[in-house]
């Protein structure tokens, strides 16, 4: 990708107006932008004043709408020159400024000016948006985050960490800020003195945190694993082929193996889908990441779009990491429909698009989708995902598997005084789900009468009072089914 510098010199040429960068770490931005203003002289607004390079006004308290007019007096002074703008998002609503800043736009191609609004709030006024560009800040490298961490050990005097340590924690870093970095070491090294792998969980719980801040993407603790999933062995067989390539890519890469793009996993709730989003990250051995469409949906103009890019950025950033794109049928569902909220999402659709089509980091998408009528046909065609798999109810080989999973977990000495066979009998027709349920609800049942051990019986009573899913929507299910037959989708089971 890109590099910051890189895009700001193009843009800069190409004479877009208005550059909107997107950070919190505003002294870096300025640094990258005085690197490509080369010659250019800077002028720069912020709460605390205005300045300029030329040395015409060295620092003076004006507000936004004086400065504003000071410039437009003589827009002379426009030639050649970048106006950086800090804090100016709070003055996107007052129509005297949006009015100058527009004005400013259309006339800065012939002044060869160009402004930069560098602002950690994603707030682009509609009246403006035909004139901004949006940018982000580069993510720092796995070598730059090893530099840091080094120079804060020096700078601490605290030992620096031996080179395995250094790059596992540089890997735990990777998506964060210079300053989040420094922040997360500081603690580590207060609470006993030493950064060691004790500190990993806290690390850990820190990312999280901050990967929660950035309010689109959540990271998701790895807790399930693929001996966690009943059944679905053609899935699990797929996904340990290409944890093979993700353990040693730059190997596969040479071989001539192509880099994995992700997987589709469609079909019924509750037969675990999501488990197996769960269990690829920990099997890759990466961080899972799960994309909240809802939240992508800003209600600005361009929102969701920049939201969608900043989540890419994000996880790609992030990457090695398996991003879990959960109810993929909700985000998608209007695509090529008429109306505003439609348009969206065919705008969103088209980049996730372009973006799964040139993907070449490994960040591994994991779709799940409970119905896949409702998808778009391009995002199934051959080429965007690696793979698409149907999930269906569980046939009887692997409801047993599924029972004796969910035995296990909670009464781990009862499994074998069981017949599950016989209750894999009874349990035609249930999910995954289903199966955890009517477990869960004899456990409670048999504790309740204050026996010492679960038994059949607990279990049956529970299924004897449950709707299993094929129940609840028998007609529904039917016509899914129908669906992933005629369209042949690969059958997660065998
Ligand atoms: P969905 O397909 O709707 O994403 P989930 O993967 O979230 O469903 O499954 C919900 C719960 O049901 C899981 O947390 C798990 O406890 C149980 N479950 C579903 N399918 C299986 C399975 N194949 N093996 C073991 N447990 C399962």
């Amino acid at each position: 990708m890109e590099s910051l510098a890189t895009k700001l010199d193009i843009y800069f040429k190409a004479g877009l107006p208005i550059l909107f960068l997107h950070t919190f770490e505003e002294t870096k931005a300025i640094n990258v932008i005085r690197t490509v203003a080369g010659q250019r002289d800077l002028m720069e607004w912020s709460a605390l004043g205005f300045r300029s390079d030329d040395g015409n006004v060295e620092f003076e308290e004006f507000d936004l709408l004086t400065t504003l007019n000071l410039l437009l007096a003589d827009t002379d002074v426009l030639k050649n020159k970048i106006l950086i703008l800090r804090d100016a998002h709070y003055y996107f609503k007052v129509p005297e400024i949006i009015a100058r800043l527009k004005y400013l736009a259309q006339i800065a191609g012939k002044k060869n000016f160009n402004m930069v609004v560098i602002s950690p709030v994603m707030e682009i006024p509609k009246e403006l948006n035909y004139f901004i560009s949006v940018l982000y800040l580069d993510f720092l490298s796995i070598d730059e985050i090893q530099d840091l961490i080094n120079a804060f050990c020096d700078e601490h005097n605290s030992p620096r960490l031996d080179s395995g340590f250094l790059q596992e924690l540089a890997v735990n870093f990777k998506g964060l800020s210079e300053y989040e970095i420094k922040s997360i070491l500081g603690i580590a090294l207060s609470d006993d003195g030493v950064i060691d792998k004790s500190d990993l969980d806290m690390i850990f719980g820190q990312k999280q945190q901050l990967i929660q801040k950035s309010g689109i993407l959540e990271m998701v603790p790895l807790k399930e694993g693929l001996e966690d999933i009943g059944g679905l062995e053609s899935l699990k067989s797929w996904l340990q082929r290409k944890q093979k390539i993700f353990k040693d890519i730059r190997k596969a890469k040479q071989f001539g193996v192509g880099i994995p793009k992700g997987v589709l996993i469609a079909g019924m709730p509750g037969c675990g889908k999501s488990l197996n989003a769960k269990a690829a990250a920990k099997l890759f051995g990466v961080p899972l990441l799960r994309l909240d469409m809802g939240r992508l949906m800003g209600k600005y103009v361009g929102e969701s779009e920049a939201n969608m890019r900043k989540a890419i950025v994000l996880a790609e950033a992030i990457s090695p990491c398996v991003l879990w794109i959960d109810e993929l049928e909700k985000s998608f569902a209007g695509v090529g429909g008429e109306g505003a909220g439609n348009d969206i999402s065919t705008r969103l659709f088209g980049t996730f698009l372009t973006w799964l089509q040139e993907k070449d980091s490994l960040a591994f998408v994991v779709a799940t989708a409970n119905n896949i009528v409702k998808l778009p046909p391009e995002l199934l065609r051959k080429g965007r995902f690696d793979e698409i798999f149907y999930v269906g109810l569980p046939n009887e080989a692997e409801r047993k598997k599924i029972f004796s999973i969910h035995i296990k977990k909670r009464r781990p000495n009862d499994l074998k005084n069981i017949n599950v066979d016989k209750l894999v009998k009874l349990t035609k027709g249930y999910s995954g789900a289903d199966i955890e349920g009517v477990v869960r609800d004899g456990v409670e049942e048999a504790f309740a009468k204050g026996k010492s051990c679960l038994d059949t019986e607990d279990i049956i009573l529970a299924i004897n009072n449950t709707h299993s899913l094929s129940e609840i929507m028998k007609d529904s299910l039917d016509a899914i089914s129908k669906v992933y037959h005629d369209r042949k989708f690969k059958n997660a089971s065998v």
